[in-house]
């Protein structure tokens, strides 16, 4: 039998998985990737195969009742991998927890007493916790004995120095955990283990990484460790994002409540659900739909966007006291090269020279995207936090803690 890891990153309304084979030579290999859209309202399955031909789309129902919860969405897809997984057994379920606090600095192996911990940092994610944990909470229920594994978002950022942790606050609500933890962990961490393979020794240098996706964050590398990033507390801060404000006065809030009469939770839904390109395009929080319109909101939120990516890239350029490469991840800094070359543009102060025609012929996998002559190397590297958790979880499993990247052992 063949042993296969399932991968969970649950969000709000979906899940997207992926499964992976465990072969003989302990390398994982990813059978089928997919997603669960419309959780709540009316459920599809969407998956695909080892090279991406659709294999499955289809509504998710249970008898008349179209509006389904997570619970009934695991059952239906763990029923199409018992239908599609003959000479297979399920070994674990390895999932994305976005926020680790203090207490979790390496994958778990999750309990209900860790469950429980972890439902104790929902205040500081509530657009991610609550959903990736629903998920563990709905698969325990309905197989309590095969083991889940929580990967966390915070843990690639514990090795940051203490003034790029400490918030300038009183000493007693810094040791209360209130501090910059860095979110992207996993994200981050798959293009530290990669790095080597396309910069080689520049891997080791001063990198700023950009994962540019719905959430989007900058993380300053050294050594491929992180010594900073834009994100902090909570996945709030930074850049602009898809429905997200990013750095923000925080008397704004204080005004909001105190000036404008709004409770927690409306400045709560209002600063992650309603602000980022939304708001500011007041179109959508999609780049796409922002790039093709042609309002002058629409160029007004791009402006935005670019603007505080050039600023914060400055900034973390500072904290590693230099650059000597770029790198774009995630949907965005994948594939919106107009973004790209407005931020690199931007950053022609720090050695930063694009070859515009190797930046717009695309490509879906890692591309070098500077000119020979450029003093910093830009780079275009796909993420795959999927494979990064299925690694945690293998590793989890075999007792090793957590996979050691650095090793180059996959
Ligand atoms: P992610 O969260 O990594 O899946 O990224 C989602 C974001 O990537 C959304 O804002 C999409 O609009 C954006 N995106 C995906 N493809 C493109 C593209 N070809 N051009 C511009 N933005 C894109």
């Amino acid at each position: 039998m063949t042993q296969t890891l399932l991968v969970i990153n649950s969000g709000s309304s979906s899940v997207k998985f992926a499964a992976y084979d465990v072969l003989p030579d302990a390398a994982l290999q990813r059978i089928a990737n997919g997603r669960i859209e419309g959780i709540g309202s009316a459920p599809r399955l969407r998956v695909w195969g080892q090279s991406g031909e659709p294999l499955e789309d289809r509504r998710i129902s249970v008898s008349d009742d179209p509006v389904l919860g997570p619970e009934e969405a695991f059952e239906a897809l763990f029923e199409w991998l018992g239908q599609h997984a003959a000479g297979r057994t399920l070994g674990a379920v390895g999932h994305r927890v976005v926020h680790g606090g203090e207490l979790f600095t390496r994958p778990a192996r999750v309990t209900p007493a860790i469950l429980a911990q972890l439902a104790g940092f929902t205040a500081l994610a509530p657009l991610h916790q609550p959903h990736n944990l629903s998920a563990i909470r709905a698969i325990a229920s309905l197989y309590p004995d095969l083991p889940q594994v929580a990967c966390f978002d915070t843990e690639f950022h514990t090795t940051q120095p203490w003034v790029a942790q400490a918030c300038a606050l009183p000493r007693q609500i810094t040791e209360a955990g209130v501090k910059r933890y860095g979110f992207h962990g996993l994200s981050y961490e798959y293009i530290a283990s990669v790095l080597p393979d396309q910069l080689g020794a520049v891997a080791n240098g001063r990198v700023v990484v950009a994962h540019l996706g719905n959430g989007a964050s900058l993380c300053a590398m050294r050594g491929r460790r992180s010594v900073s990033s834009t994100m902090g507390f909570t996945a709030l801060d930074g850049l602009v994002m898809g429905t997200r404000c990013g750095s923000l006065d925080p008397g704004v809030v204080l005004y909001l409540m105190s000036g404008l009469g709004m409770s927690v939770q409306a400045v709560e839904k209002l600063l992650y659900e309603q602000s980022g390109l939304l708001g500011v395009s007041g179109i959508s929080s999609d780049m796409r739909t922002v790039e093709a319109s042609a309002a002058p909101e629409a160029r007004q939120a791009i402006d935005l966007y670019v603007y505080r990516i050039a600023q914060q890239l400055g900034s973390l350029a500072a904290s590693l006291g230099g650059l000597e490469a770029l790198v774009f991840t995630a949907g965005i800094g994948e594939n919106s090269a107009s973004l790209r070359r407005r931020v690199c543009e931007d950053a022609a102060w720090l050695g930063v020279a694009l070859d515009e025609e190797t930046n717009q012929a695309g490509g879906s996998g890692a591309r070098c995207i500077s000119t020979a002559g450029s003093r910093v190397a830009v780079w275009v590297i796909p993420t795959n936090e999927e494979l990064m958790i299925a690694r945690h979880t293998q590793a989890v499993l075999q007792g090793r803690g957590a996979h050691d990247w650095r090793s180059g052992r996959v």
